[in-house]
Formats: C-alpha cells, structure tokens, sequence
C-alpha cells in the first residue's frame, strides 16, 4: 500500500514537472533542448472510464444537425494513389453534329496524368463521414487534458503516446507541437469488449463492440460546378482539390445525449460563440505553412451550423430565453442558432472546467518555422 502511494506521489510529482516542460514546448522554447537530449519519457495519466449508458432507450437528446464544411483554403481529402483523370467538356461534346471522327471528339476530352483524385461518392466530391467524424474527434481527444490525474478520455485515434518528438521536416511534427500537451500523456485507448467500460468520447463516437450515438453522413459538393481545380505543387505533386470557398453538406445524427454533450460536439466543430466555427484544419497538407506550397493554402475550413432539429423520440427539449425547441421541432434562425451554440458550449465548458484546453490550430501552424 505503501508501495503504491509513494508511486502515486512519485507519478503526480513527474507529471507536475512535466506539465510545466510541456507547457514551455508549447511556447517553443525547449524544442532545442529537447532534440539535443533526444527525447522524453511519456506520462501514464488514468482514464475515466464507465460503463456505456444504453443504447436500445431513448433518454436525453435526440436529432440532427444539418452542417456545412465552408472551405477558405484549397481543400483536399483522398485516398493517396495517384491516376489519371479525364476531364469532359460536356457542352463542347454536345455540339458536336452527326458522327464526329476520334480527333474531333479528343479535343474535348483532356487526359490529366499522375493526379491524386479528391474522395467522390456517386462520381461528386465528396468529405467521407468518417473523414468529418475523425477530425472532430479527433480535435476532442486532443482538447481533454488531465486534471488530477485523471483524464475524461483515451487517445482512441489521436495518436500513440510521445516517445520522442519527431524533429522538424520530418512528417508528424507539426502534428505534436499543436498537441504536445496531450500526446505527452499514456492514454491508452479504451477496450469494451474486455472490459465493458469506456472513456465518455467512446460513449459517445464508439467503439470496437459499442455503437456510435453520433453518427455522420457524407458531406457532399453543395456549391455547384467549377469547384474542382488540379493544382500543381513542388516536387511533383499533383492534387484534385476544392477551390476556396467551396461548400460541402452533410448531417449529423445524435441521440440519447445530454446538454453539455452536444456542447462538447460543437467544441469538437471549432463552435464557441456561434454557429460559425474557428477556422480549423482538415485534409491533406493542412500542417504546412503557405511558403511549402509554393504560395498556395491547404486544409482551412469552418463549420457551419444550418439547422437544428428534435426527433419526436427525444425525451428532452431545449429551453432558451423565451422560446423553446420541442421534440418534432427545429431551428434554422440563424441568430437563435447562435445563442444555442454559444448557451451549450458554455455549459460544457462549465462541466468539464480544467479539463478542455482550446488550442488555435491554426494559428499554431501559422506561428511554427518554417519547414
Ligand atoms: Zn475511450
């Protein structure tokens, strides 16, 4: 007993030391130091974990979320593999009259080589909804932090605990330092199906063996033609991104949630004073600065929330300032959207105070030397 106490205190004492080392990494002024003494240890924090509230009820919260993801940056999300596009002029190919020859038909028809294709479904651009639900969560995972020792979730998806950080060009760096305060910490990632309990964010995302209470759709081109452009990058690269401000539209499904927890869901959208999000960072090359991409921006988006609705099946309803979202009812003014968003998160961040910490993504980013 003994034994474990003084381990306890030992852990707590490294933590407290380790909290204020990571504080300083956040503000940059051990990053040398630490790339000369070549690493540092992670620290072992418990995660709080309970069984799952039920899933075959309706108790709490139930309904969706008609959201918009707003690029302000060339936005792309793919799988990777390069291949070759063809890229069709419809209204060139239909003025084409009676049985036009190969070459006639070829000047509308431009084969691009080599290109790494922005994520279609049905043949349109289009966010995966497990693309948006990871970049949620993941944003979430990364903002809880310990507060005596105790931490409200695992590192499902954010990352494998900091051995070592990686040093500067080299890929994932960028990653650690928005997030050193959390990948510091050994926070293994939760195990239903052995052990029947979870963090809240596998509670309500899932997890292997646990249904999800959150469920996304894809958020398809919502904007209309033209929005696609390939852009050439250094060395070689070449990408099928979305053009600023272009919009994607999906929904979000939640249930059996409570107040604070929708909060939380916005906070993990970048929504904080309204329905409009933080610029936040999504898709590929979202890490580099503006001088890598030879002059072009990748990875800046908002959240938008457009509509809130009740599902008859909720048990709860939502009272603000003299009107009222009852189950069956929505919302779709966008001042009143603000005060709910605003109203929500304040609670969250009210029930779970010392346990967020908001970071700027991007302005980190825009902060970090250059690579
Ligand atoms: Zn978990």
């Amino acid at each position: 007993m003994g034994l474990i106490a003084r381990s306890g205190y030992l852990i707590l004492r490294e933590w407290k030391m380790a909290g204020s080392w990571l504080m300083e990494i956040m503000l940059g002024k051990r990053w040398r130091g630490l790339r000369e003494c070549g690493g540092m240890p992670s620290y072992r924090v418990n995660v709080l974990r309970n069984p799952p509230r039920r899933r075959d009820i309706c108790s709490g919260l139930t309904g969706r979320l008609e959201v918009s993801i707003v690029a302000e940056s060339y936005l792309h999300i793919g799988e990777g593999a390069q291949k070759s596009l063809v890229e069709i002029d419809e209204e060139g190919l239909k003025g084409l009259k009676g049985a036009p020859s190969l070459r006639e038909v070829r000047r509308y028809v431009r084969f691009i080589a080599g290109v790494v294709p922005f994520n279609k479904v049905s043949g349109k651009p289009a966010i995966p909804g497990g693309t948006v639900k990871g970049n949620i969560r993941t944003r979430l995972e990364l903002s809880f932090r310990s507060k005596n020792g105790v931490v409200r979730s695992c590192l499902l998806i954010a990352s494998r605990p900091l051995d070592r950080p990686n040093p500067p060009r080299t890929s994932g760096w960028r990653h650690q330092r928005i997030w050193s305060h959390a990948i510091g910490e050994d926070r293994r990632a939760c195990n239903f199906i052995a052990e029947r309990k979870v963090c809240l964010l596998c509670d309500l995302f899932g997890s292997a063996g646990l249904s999800s209470l959150i469920n996304f759709s894809d958020f398809l081109l919502t904007d209309g033609a033209n929005r696609m452009e390939i852009v050439d990058l250094p060395y070689g690269m070449r990408l099928e991104a979305a053009k600023p401000g272009s919009v994607f539209t999906g929904i979000i499904e939640f249930r059996n949630l409570a107040l604070e927890e929708l909060g939380l869901l916005f906070l993990g959208m970048g929504l904080r004073g309204g329905r409009i999000s933080d610029q936040v960072l999504m898709g590929r090359l979202k890490y580099h600065n503006v001088q890598t991409l030879g002059g072009k921006v990748f990875g800046r988006i908002r959240y938008r929330l457009n509509e809130l609705a009740l599902s008859r099946l909720s048990t709860e309803s939502m009272k603000l300032d003299g009107w009222e979202i009852r189950p069956g009812g929505s919302l779709a003014d966008e001042g009143r959207l603000d005060v709910l968003v605003k109203d929500l998160v304040d609670r969250s961040l009210k029930k779970f105070e010392g346990e967020i910490m908001l970071v700027d993504e991007v302005r980190v980013i825009d902060q970090l030397p250059r690579a």
